[in-house]
């Protein structure tokens, strides 16, 4: 029976892969803070995710109750990790979406009924990660809003938003011509090869194509769509999505905006391995910081070229590497460069890029690192690998002009990296870029200041759960 029916319960349905459900936690926790403090939060995750999200439980804002409940991750039965490696040799992190792409919806679905009947509150509204569109037809059939969640830039968004459209005029019989996406307000600079697998090139079919592709078709139902951005970085994007889209909510950089900062589900919490004592050792701007996300590892070739570069230049590192890949260093690394370098399997990464001595951050160009790095104005160096990492990139060196692909999408070689370390270091251009940065940094403050343009857009997404209330 539900004894309060004019209780709020927002449900936050997670893709439970890459850096997807830690940015959603961080969004609810913000939420929860600003509705009633009766609301009833309820987290969707597999058991996995869950572990490693919740894993920080101190974060979560005092006196609010954000409940994790798992949903089957799609995993056959009895498989165990081994299998999973067997049943995509390699790379299990293919895999395991793959799986989990054929539970759903029905694995949400059987959750959030029975979150609704443990708590006796019916669900008021869903919000997920924008991946998951099926959530519009969820929410239809429960009568409630569906607000999608976008952890990625505005960029991406519009050219998943247009899939059609690109397909169609780049496909077009004598379109070799035409090798941007000028047609695409705000996306000039992006060519053909940045686009991210699934849209042009690639498997169309694949699970993540489709759902990516659907996702296109969908969000346009969605009450709204929030980001982790800021309007101002995007203005001509933000804009172009107003007009396809039923309301667009900008409220980030998260970093900048939520009071639990690191974002919980991270272990970024303390600074077990010392990265910030150490920087405070370090000259101002002059450490390089490396890290490629939590899914990403250079293959060993580009390792040990990274590698021999830092050591050759002498130059400050700090590079947060799995322990898996240390034995791709070269030998004699770790004795080499002990006095100017320094090498952990986990940094807490958005107080190293707010750290003074970090001059440059060579990255994946993964969504929040990106935003983490304008959080901290420290400019890139790009290495992307997949999905929206080379259009990010893109946008880093040839639109906001505060970073550099490593060797114009090649991957990392002695000349390249050192190239562009001296660009991003020591020249005219990377001042400039550091200029530009600071720049973007000083926008993203104001979006989230009293009367920015995130803490707006954050007020809307409040009062629409509020009408969710009320219906
Ligand atoms: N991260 C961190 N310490 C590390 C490596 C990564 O805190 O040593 C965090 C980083 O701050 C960011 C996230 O992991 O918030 C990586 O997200 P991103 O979107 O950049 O990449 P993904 O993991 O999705 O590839």
């Amino acid at each position: 029976c539900h004894s309060q029916p004019k209780q709020l319960h927002i449900a936050a349905l997670a893709f439970p892969f890459g850096t997807h459900a830690a940015p959603l936690l961080t969004l609810l926790c913000r939420l929860a803070t600003a509705v009633p403090p009766t609301t009833v939060f309820s987290f969707f995750s597999t058991e996995k995710s869950n572990t490693q999200t919740f894993s920080n439980k101190a974060d979560l804002p005092f006196g609010t109750s954000i409940k994790p409940y798992n949903v089957w991750d799609g995993m056959p039965e009895m498989s165990t990790a081994v299998d999973q490696q067997q049943i995509n040799p390699g790379n299990a992190q293919v895999a395991g979406p793959e799986f989990f792409l054929r539970a759903v919806p029905g694995n949400f679905k059987k959750a959030m009924g029975e979150v609704e009947q443990e708590s006796g509150v019916k669900i008021s509204c869903i919000l997920s990660d924008a991946f998951l569109w099926f959530s519009g037809d969820l929410a239809a059939e429960m009568g409630v809003p569906w607000v999608a969640f976008w952890t990625a830039g505005s960029c991406s968004l519009s050219v998943h938003m247009c899939t059609d459209e690109v397909r169609k005029t780049l496909e077009m019989p004598g379109s070799t011509v035409q090798q941007d996406l000028s047609f695409i307000p705000g996306l000039s600079a992006v060519r053909i090869d940045d686009l991210p697998e699934g849209v042009l090139s690639g498997n169309l079919e694949s699970p993540i194509a489709q759902m990516l592709w659907k996702m296109g078709l969908n969000l346009s139902r969605a009450t709204a769509v929030v980001l982790n951005s800021f309007e101002e970085l995007d203005p001509t994007i933000t804009n172009d999505l107003k007009l396809k889209l039923r309301k667009v909510l900008h409220v980030g950089p998260s970093t900048l905006a939520s009071s639990s900062s690191p974002p919980p589900g991270l272990p970024t919490i303390s600074d077990e391995n010392g990265c910030l004592l150490w920087l405070e050792k370090q000259k101002p701007s002059s450490v390089a910081y490396i890290s490629f996300g939590t899914m990403m590892t250079p293959p060993p070739n580009e390792l040990l070229a990274l590698a021999q570069t830092l050591e050759a230049l002498k130059l400050p590192f700090l590079w947060s590497l799995r322990d898996h890949s240390r034995h791709f260093l070269p030998q004699g690394f770790f004795e080499s460069t002990v006095s100017f370098g320094k090498v952990v399997s986990w940094a807490p990464q958005s107080q190293v890029l707010a750290h003074p001595s970090v001059g440059v951050f060579v990255t994946h160009c993964g969504w929040n690192s990106i935003l983490e790095s304008v959080a901290g104005g420290v400019p890139m160096i790009c290495r992307p690998f997949f999905g929206d990492q080379t259009l990010n990139s893109r946008m880093v060196q040839d639109v906001w002009r505060i970073g550099v692909k490593v060797e114009d999408g090649g991957g990392f070689t002695k000349s390249g990296t050192t190239s562009a370390l001296e660009l991003v270091l020591s020249s005219g251009e990377g001042r400039k870029m550091r200029e530009n940065i600071r720049g973007l940094k000083e926008s993203a403050v104001n979006a989230v200041g009293p009367n920015g343009s995130s803490t707006a857009n954050f007020e809307t997404l409040v009062e629409m759960a509020g009408i969710a209330f009320r219906i």
